[in-house]
């Protein structure tokens, strides 16, 4: 278990990856090894290969006290231009609510997002869907935009590359993208989001909390991104300032994933708990993941926050948001839904949908 996190009763990690519903036992090795009690695993879809949400909703139904579940959105339908049919945008909304899922992930508004699908959250296309999850008061992680360096080719990190995360001339830019969800929320302020790695504002924390001021219903979470560790490390008092200040609207995370060994676990979520908890200048442990760069790339100088601005953002304020506890989960609403999306994937992409995680889920939880 890590040494920092361990100080703390009940840690909710709001922000966590399931590869597949193979990985049970290490998901839970991850679990144990970065020493978090409960996890949300935020489930983004991928439609062809019927992918994302099974293996939440698999997990959700093997450790109901343990995982919640938030639903990627599919797109399927506008993607092949209606070739294959898939509910309505809000209909989703209300079936995820129905399975027993316990909020969405939002995916729409990073600038790959937007090279998959040109469609802006502004479209008429989403409409509906914004009515739907503000009136449900639905939670959403949300990740929009990605950090400044990316769209310059000489800032952007190694792993970024490596991922297709460096963006040019012809993609949306960060002030565009920024300037759609203002519009969004200027329509629909009541919309429950948590907005995914500090909203890529931790180089400006003054815009931070002109954001935070503006928009009451949202919240910022803390999966890294490791520049937002670096960005705050240039002032730690600052950065402490306003954890204080704000510490009813940020939700702790790691973007742990069931990929990682348990070392990995252990050196990303310690690190976070690290930066949060104590007063040490430090840097990422040699071993630690692929996506948290190399131990050169900087250091991070912790914050010492005190204990009741740590309980608030390492369970209190997730639970605000969404809950003291995950929703059941409707065994055969989730074999239903799972049944479909490895139709949709069969529809999309030519191969048996019987070879996709949704169906393999299906056939587990329908026993
Ligand atoms: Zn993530």
């Amino acid at each position: 278990m890590s040494e920092w996190g361990s100080r703390q009763d009940g840690i909710i990690d709001g922000h966590v990856h399931m590869g597949n519903s193979r990985q049970e036992q290490a998901m839970l090795a991850v679990r144990e090894a970065a020493g978090i009690e409960r996890i949300n695993l935020v489930s983004i879809q991928k439609p062809r290969e019927g992918s994302g949400l099974p293996q939440s909703l698999y997990m959700k139904a093997r450790h109901p006290d343990t995982f919640f579940v938030f639903a990627g959105l599919n797109h399927a339908q506008r993607l092949s231009n209606g070739m294959v049919k898939t509910p309505t945008l809000a209909e989703q909304a209300g079936i995820f609510a129905r399975i027993g899922c316990d909020g969405i992930k939002m995916l729409e508004g990073k600038p790959t997002s937007r090279q998959e699908m040109d469609v802006p959250i502004t479209d008429p296309y989403f409409a509906e869907y914004w009515a739907r999850v503000e009136e449900m008061r639905t939670p959403m992680v949300w990740h929009v935009n990605d950090p400044e360096e990316f769209w310059d080719p000489a800032t952007t990190p190694g792993w970024a590359k490596e991922r297709n995360w460096g963006y040019g001339p012809d993609d949306v830019t960060k002030e565009q993208l920024y300037a759609e969800v203002d519009e969004v929320l200027a329509e629909y302020p009541n919309l429950n989001a948590i907005f995914a790695h500090f909203y890529f504002l931790s180089a400006d924390l003054p815009r931070a909390a002109r954001f935070l001021d503006e928009h009451p219903s949202v919240r910022f979470d803390l999966a890294p991104g490791i520049e937002m560790l670096y960005n705050m490390s240039r002032d730690p008092a600052a950065g402490r300032e306003f954890f204080i200040r704000y510490s009813d609207r940020i939700v702790f995370g790691t973007d742990l994933a069931s990929g990682l060994t348990p070392d990995q676990a252990r050196f990303r979520a310690g690190i976070v708990f690290r930066w949060l908890e104590t007063e040490d200048t430090f840097r990422v442990p040699d071993g630690a993941d692929f996506l948290l760069g190399p131990p050169e790339d900087g250091v991070i100088r912790g914050m010492a926050l005190p204990g009741d601005a740590l309980a608030k953002i390492y369970r209190d304020n997730f639970i605000r948001a969404v809950g003291p506890q995950p929703k059941p989960l409707d065994r055969a609403a989730a074999v239903e839904e799972c049944r479909r999306l490895a139709a949709i994937a069969e529809g999309l992409s030519g191969a048996p949908g019987s070879a996709t995680e949704a169906s393999r889920v299906a056939e587990a939880l329908g026993e």
